[in-house]
């Protein structure tokens, strides 16, 4: 029989919900744990219709939206749920990074499974916890460091810091006593950590693996366009030296990597970044795991300062930044001072800033997947209302298909799977072996073998 293998209870045919288990005899341990972005959610659950946090198990298991497994969740989580608690059966979980769509479900995992994460993972889940809505639950915490063992058993995991558009994102390798396994995580190489990526899949092909597991976010055909961090960068500086109004950029709320291009581009230009109070608490909470002066701090770095949105009542984190913070009044008055990151959710803001038209709006997040893309389509109402330019630049968080199918030719391991990616297919364009996976079925790690059965 075999003793050591792969399956895959998320993350197959959708992007995000990663859920790897790789069993080793009785060890038996878990990579990333949370929601994907696939339709099949929002079929059931969409906008403030969510599970009850008294059942969330049974209100998700009723549609299939998370897996029926044993020895994994909480008394709590289950509550009134059709499957029996039963003491833990994993004797660890990994996570690659704190996007909602790998950690979004830890919340109901077992306490008494030990997480790993690094450092910095941990405390970026804990300035999400403290500032949002989104929570993580008690757990038995244990911290890696960078390219060192961890041994659950004889299963034995390398973490690798790798580049994404999250701080703190990695990618493993995985003994067992059967073979290997690298698992990729979310990754890209044309951003700030590039480096990094690129020492992780040095590590993967010097260890020969028999398999890797890998994200393919953007395999086959991505018509949208792509910067660089870099190219980013260019583009905002173009911007800002175009005009003598306020301008405007919209970005993912947990890409620090873009806050620094922003603020980088706003100082050169003899501007503020003005970031929400959200922001600047996880600026705050960041600034202590970088370099001294990589992340600029709110109050005591120069070029930074809080927009005061219009509100009725403010939370005890956010205190600390409000003191000092701009109201719309004054940013109107000044507008050509700053440059105002602004939320899709903050757009209301508009009615009092009255951004003189022409200012320009620096979309820095993905285009849409789909032409009918409703909030898409609600942003553009909103600028033509306000004649503001429309302008595109990201950089995304994933490596494009042609650069997964030139990593694959590198690291030549045994058997290819797919993941986090609606297009596996795609990746059949690499001349290894390639086996998109099926849900929970078991894959041997070591050899060439098909399907264990
Ligand atoms: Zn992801
Ligand atoms: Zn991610």
């Amino acid at each position: 029989m075999t003793r050591s293998t792969v399956s895959f209870l998320g993350g197959v045919r959708e992007i995000g919900g990663n859920k790897i288990v790789i069993e080793d005899g009785d060890e038996r341990i878990l990579f990333d744990f949370g929601p994907s972005f696939s339709p099949a959610f929002e079929q059931f659950y969409v906008d403030f219709l969510q599970p009850r946090t008294a059942s969330p198990i049974k209100d998700l298991l009723e549609f299939d939206l998370i897996p029926r497994v044993e020895g994994l969740y909480s008394e709590a989580a289950l509550s009134g749920a059709d499957l029996a608690y039963r003491a833990p059966e994993f004797h660890g979980i990994f996570l690659t990074h704190a996007h909602a769509d790998h950690a979004g479900y830890l919340q109901y995992l077992d306490p008494e499974i030990p997480v790993y994460v690094g450092k910095g993972t941990r405390a970026l889940l804990d300035a999400i916890s403290q500032s949002t809505g989104q929570k993580y639950g008690e757990h038995d915490w244990r911290l890696f460091e960078d390219r060192t063992p961890v041994r659950i058993g004889g299963i034995e995991v390398v973490p690798h810091p790798v580049d994404h558009s999250i701080p703190f994102a990695y990618g493993y390798i995985v003994r067992t006593s059967e073979g290997s396994i690298a698992y990729t995580g979310d990754f890209r190489q044309h951003g700030p950590r590039a480096a990094d990526t690129h020492a992780f899949f040095e590590a993967v092909e010097a260890e020969k693996v028999d398999a890797i597991a890998i994200e393919g976010t953007r395999a086959g055909n991505d018509p949208r366009m792509n910067f660089s961090e870099d190219g980013v960068r260019r583009e905002v500086d173009r911007v800002l030296g175009s005009t003598h109004d306020i301008a405007l950029a919209c970005t993912y709320p947990r890409d620090v990597d873009r806050l620094l291009t922003l603020h980088a581009a706003a100082r050169a230009a003899g501007r503020e970044l003005l970031v929400s109070s959200r922001t600047a608490f996880l600026l705050n909470s960041m600034a202590p795991l970088f370099p001294a002066g990589a992340v600029p701090i709110p109050g005591k770095s120069a070029g930074l300062a809080v927009y005061a949105r219009k509100k009725r009542m403010t939370y005890l984190w956010e205190r600390p930044f409000l003191d000092a913070a701009l109201p719309a009044e004054e940013v109107r008055r000044t507008g050509s001072r700053y440059l105002l990151a602004l939320d899709f959710y903050h757009f209301p803001e508009m009615i009092d800033l009255r951004p003189p038209s022409n200012s320009p709006f620096i979309h820095s997040m993905s285009e849409p997947f789909s032409e009918d893309d409703v909030s898409d389509e609600v942003m553009h109402r909103w600028l033509d209302h306000f004649g503001l330019t429309f302008l595109q630049a990201h950089a995304s968080g994933h490596a494009s298909g042609p650069e997964l199918m030139s990593l694959l030719d590198r690291v030549r391991a045994g058997t290819v799977f797919p993941i986090h990616t609606e297009n596996p297919e795609a990746f059949r364009a690499h001349s290894g072996r390639v086996v998109p996976p099926e849900l929970r079925e078991r894959y041997p790690i070591g050899g060439s073998a098909g399907v264990s059965r």
